[in-house]
C-alpha cells in the first residue's frame, strides 16, 4: 500500500465530479482503496490550499493523506 496516489493511473476508474483549479473531487467508480485504511472511498477531494473545509454529514469518515504538494481527503459513507 502507498500513500502517493497517481490519479491519472486510476482515472478510468474515478469521475472527475469538480476542478477549480486548486481543488478536485472525484468520485469513486469502481470500489477503489482508500490508502489510508484500506476501504473504497466514496469522494476523493484534492486541495493543493493550505486549509479546506469540509461539511460532511454526521455519518461520513473522512480520512486524508498530505503529499508535498497536495492534500487528499477521502470520504467513506
Ligand atoms: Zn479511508
Amino acid at each position: 500500500m502507498t500513500n502517493q496516489i497517481d490519479f491519472e493511473s486510476i482515472r478510468h476508474r474515478v469521475k472527475l465530479l469538480q476542478d477549480t483549479g486548486n481543488e478536485q473531487v472525484f468520485e469513486n467508480r469502481d470500489s477503489v482503496e482508500c490508502p489510508v485504511c484500506g476501504q473504497a472511498f466514496t469522494e476523493a477531494l484534492v486541495t493543493i490550499e493550505r486549509t479546506c473545509q469540509l461539511s460532511p454529514s454526521p455519518s461520513v469518515e473522512l480520512c486524508l493523506v498530505r503529499e508535498y504538494k497536495r492534500t487528499i481527503v477521502f470520504t467513506h459513507t
